[in-house]
Formats: C-alpha cells, structure tokens, sequence
C-alpha cells in the first residue's frame, strides 16, 4: 500500500503516524523490508475481521496485515516495538474463538493464514523416522496436517472436535476432545516450537531448548508470541472409527464408566476416544440423526418421558485398520459387559477414521444453508473437578437448566490431570481426574442475551459454591479474574508477560494485560 493510501485511512492516529514514519525510514534506507504493501485499512479487508464465531459482539480492527513469511511478522512486531508509539498487534488464526479474543480496535490484525498463501512453500512437512513427527506451520488449518500426514499412513494422536482451527489457535489454548484422556491435550503433544516474541525476535524453543518460551507458549492465549511452527508428535493412522453411544439416566454410574474406560491406558482393547454429552431436551436428541437411525432416537426420546432429569451418553470410539478388525468386535463386548448403560441402549456403528475425525465439518455443512451454523455462539467451557461434578450436576443440568430447551451440544467428559503438563500455561484443576463441561449453546432465536445470561449463572454458582471450576478457552475482562484464573501460575504468567513481550502489544483482545500508555 503505498503512502497516498494510508493518508486516507480510518487507522488510529498513533499506527498512522508510525507507519508512514516506516515508509519514510525505508526510504531513507534503513530497514528495507517490504512490509507496508501487506498492510490494508481498507474497511472491505479490516471489516472481515470485525467478529468470530461467537458472534456475540463486533470490534474492526484498525488496519489488517497479510505477511507472506514468518519473518514479515517478525518486522511488523519489531517495528511496533521500537516505535516511539507502539500499537497492538493481535495474531489471528481462523477466527474460531467465541468473545472477541483476536479483537484489536487499535492496532493491526496478523492474519496467520496469509502465511500458507504461497503454495509452492506448503509448510507442512512430515518426518517417517522412528519417532514420526509433522513441522506444520502455525496458521495452518488441523484438517490440512491431517490430510499431509495421512499421505504417510500417520495422524496427529489429539485433534479437536472441530479440524478448521488453526495450530497456533488450539495450541495457545490446549487442544482438547475425547482422544485427550490418553495423550493429553495438543500441547503435550508437541515437540518444538518456533516462537516469535513481543520484541520482534524468533526463537526455536522446546522441553530442553529455551524450556521457558516453551512452556509459556503452551496454553499461553497468544500472551508471549506469535507461534509460526509446531513440531508436532504423530502415530500410525488407523482406518475405520467404530463408534459407540452408551446412554445413562444416572449421572453416576455414567461417571463410574467414563471413570472406567479412561484409566483403561496403553491398553489396545480399550477405547481411543471417550467423549460424553448430556441432553437435557428432546430437540438435542433429534440433532443425532446423523448418527443414529429414527427408531433408535424415538427409543431415546421415550427416555425423557420415563425420567424427570437429563439424558447422558458416553461417546466413544475404538479406531482400527484392517488387521486389527477381527479382534474389535470381541474387545468391545468384552468391555461393554462391564459398563451400566440402560440396557438396549447401545448403539454401534463404522465410519471412516477421517469421517469421524471431521464430524463436526458434516454438521457445519447440513447448518450452513439453513442460516443455522454462523450465528451467535454463547459458548462456555469449564473444567470441573472430578469432587465436585455431582454438585455441579444437581444445581445446573438438573437445577437452572432443568427444562432448557435450546439448541445446542452440552458436553461432559474426564480427563487425566497427569496427562497435561503442568509447567505449562494452561490451566486446569487440581484434583488427578477433573471433567470437561462445554455448554456450546446456538442462540437461533434471538436467545443470545439469555443464553449469556445462563452462564454467568453458570459461572456464579461455580464461585458461590466453591466447585473449583477453571475456564476452558476463558474470557474474563479484569485482572482479578484472571488472577483467579491462573492461580498459583499468575505469578509465572505475568513475569513471562514482562520477558517475552514488555510493551503489551500481543493478542490484547484476551484482555489480561492492561496496555501500557
Ligand atoms: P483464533 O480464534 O484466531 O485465536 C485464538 C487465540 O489464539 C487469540 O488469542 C489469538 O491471538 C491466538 N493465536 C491465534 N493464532 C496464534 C498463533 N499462531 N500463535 C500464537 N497465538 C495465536 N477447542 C478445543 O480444545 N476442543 C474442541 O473440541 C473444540 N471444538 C471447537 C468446535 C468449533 C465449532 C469451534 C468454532 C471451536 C472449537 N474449539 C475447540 C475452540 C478452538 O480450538 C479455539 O477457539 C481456538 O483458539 C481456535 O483457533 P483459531 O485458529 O480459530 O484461533
């Protein structure tokens, strides 16, 4: 873009002062790289950008940055650094958070998938040596490393439920699902990062290599750098999914099974992934048509006629390839004898691995054309410990959301605290087992502020009654939250903040840092 362009921008006076001061000291011949032809302020680019899939609330940012390498970004921050003004820089992935955490009304947005726009440079590349492991770049799409792995007859061992958002988006988070209680999260499937810090500098950092920026980095919400590579672990791929659904109507001999098949490790008769939900109306149960047949779900929906709380299944699947079929079908009966689902209420079928793994890819398209995919998403994600998920159950599945009749999945699953690495940025409850909760309402009626509404309840409950809850994907807007948040890792969250990005300028829209004047 040249000067006369950025002379008519909406930008925020500061970033108009200190990039066209850019362009004057590249003319003067000091730093040369081109990066001002990459910057847009253009309402039809930054207005791309003015939401998430939340879709909750709306903030453009003052100019879009489209950097065609690593070293691009690297400049942008540098630049911001040594301002005399420096302005915000928010690095954004595929836009998937739900509250505004890639928002930056005052500075420039880093759209990480222009990274992946030279398709002669493809930077996903898969290594097959005796510990197999994919270098994938941060803006790329977990669907894209499948599909690169895959060609070596390889997979990542967790992805997300969802494959559409970026590395560096999950691995600021943790990367969770079903498939985490037996590898951990994404981020303790990782081996090597390349981090790009608030001053500009890029460091290649691991357990042994510059541990701290690793561990920082690692569920860091984006605070300490822009990760432009992960080095990511990868096992043999398996062909076929079989998925089973195992439905309860008692919260804790659901817990007792989930509990079951979770410590069943390293075991091939047990189990790859162990999700669960809770359906509190029959409309959810009507959202599992793609699942399971009519006659099956109108046997599942007479249960809500037979009970006065909550319906609850196990979701799990066993991944197999061709010659480990024989052995699945007796595995499985062998365990399911020793579950307490309502009998003849379990249900069993094969798909594709793939198909499984981009599950959620299929409902995007069935939701799309009926306006129903990109609405707004209230979405509110706990970790409760394993003590207190009965509490948590009688005051909010069966208590303020007791008769909800909106749409939505409503998950509830376990997890092994000592799969997650604690020298990491993310946070989790203190207790060995804790359980995910995600309430990932779709407000299709005008519902968003209620729903909103709901978890904040939620959220009061969890405090009032002292549950332990930590946040998942977390948006809190002052620091005592976040205080509270972090716990004892605060203390390590903000010295972290002060060495790796002194002058605030990262990822603001998570909004845990105040920025400096
Ligand atoms: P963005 O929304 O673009 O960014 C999120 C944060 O990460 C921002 O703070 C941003 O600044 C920062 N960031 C982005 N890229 C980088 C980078 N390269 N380096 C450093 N910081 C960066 N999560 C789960 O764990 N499990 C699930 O099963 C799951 N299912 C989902 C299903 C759907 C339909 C959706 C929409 C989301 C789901 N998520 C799930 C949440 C998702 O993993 C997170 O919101 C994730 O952060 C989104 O990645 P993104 O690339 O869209 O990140």
């Amino acid at each position: 873009m040249e000067i006369t362009k950025l002379s008519s921008l909406i930008l925020p006076l500061t970033i108009l002062i200190t990039l066209t001061s850019f362009v004057l000291s590249q003319h003067n011949g000091l730093p040369t790289l081109d990066i001002v032809s990459e910057i847009s302020t253009d309402p039809d680019d930054t207005s791309l950008f003015a939401t998430d899939f939340g879709n909750l609330s709306k903030s453009t940012p003052g100019a879009v940055f489209y950097p065609s390498s690593p070293n691009d970004i690297a400049t942008l921050i540098r630049f911001s650094y040594w301002s005399p003004k420096p302005f915000p820089i928010s690095q954004r992935g595929a836009g998937h958070s739900t509250q505004g955490q890639t928002f930056v009304p005052d500075g420039v947005l880093v759209y990480m998938p222009s990274l992946g726009r030279n398709k002669s440079d493809s930077r996903i590349t898969v290594t097959n040596g005796p510990i197999p492991y994919v270098d994938a770049g941060g803006e790329q799409l977990w669907i894209n490393v499948l599909n690169a792995t895959l060609k070596h007859g390889l997979m990542p061992r967790v992805f997300t439920d969802y494959l559409y958002p970026t590395v560096g988006g999950t691995l600021s988070n943790a990367g969770i699902s079903g498939a985490a209680f037996k590898h951990g999260p994404q981020i303790s499937n990782v081996y090597e990062l390349d981090v790009i810090t608030g001053t500009g500098e890029t460091i290649t950092c691991s357990r042994e290599m510059e541990p701290d920026l690793f561990y920082g980095a690692l569920g860091g919400l984006g605070q300490f750098g822009v990760i432009t590579r992960a080095r990511i672990a990868l096992e043999p791929a398996q062909k076929t999914a079989r998925r089973v659904l195992l439905f309860y109507t008692d919260v804790e001999l659901l817990m007792k099974d989930q509990e079951k098949l979770i410590s069943i490790e390293n075991d091939l008769s047990g189990f790859d992934f162990v999700g669960g939900q809770v359906l509190l109306n029959k409309a959810q149960v009507s959202r599992m048509r793609s699942s399971l047949s009519d006659s099956d779900l109108e046997k599942i929906t007479r249960l809500f006629n037979e009970t006065d709380g909550p319906v609850y299944l196990i979701d799990a699947a066993v991944y197999f390839n061709d010659t480990t079929a024989a052995s699945v079908d007796q595995n499985i009966k062998v365990l399911l004898k020793e579950l307490h689902y309502i009998s003849g209420y379990a249900f069993s079928f094969d798909m594709p691995l793939l198909n499984f793994l981009n599950r959620l890819y299929y409902l995007e398209v069935q939701l799309t054309p009926l306006g129903q995919w990109l609405v707004p998403h209230p979405w509110l994600d706990l970790f409760v410990p394993k003590s207190k998920v009965l509490e948590f159950d009688s005051r909010i599945f069966k208590g303020i959301l007791k008769g909800n009749n909106a749409t939505g999945a409503l998950l509830l699953f376990p997890m092994n605290r000592a799969k997650w690495d604690d020298k990491m940025s993310a946070v989790t409850p203190d207790e060995e087992i804790f359980y995910v909760v995600s309430l990932l309402w779709t407000a299709l009626e005008n519902n968003a502020q209620t729903l909103t509404d709901a978890n904040d309840q939620v959220v009061r409950i969890c405090e009032e009654y002292s549950l332990g809850c930590k946040e998942y994907l977390p948006h809190f807007t002052n620091q005592q939250d976040w205080e509270r948040q972090f716990g004892n890792k605060w203390g390590k969250f903000v010295s972290r903040k002060k060495k790796y990005d002194p002058k605030v300028l990262l990822s603001p829209g998570q909004q845990i840092f105040t920025p400096l004047e």
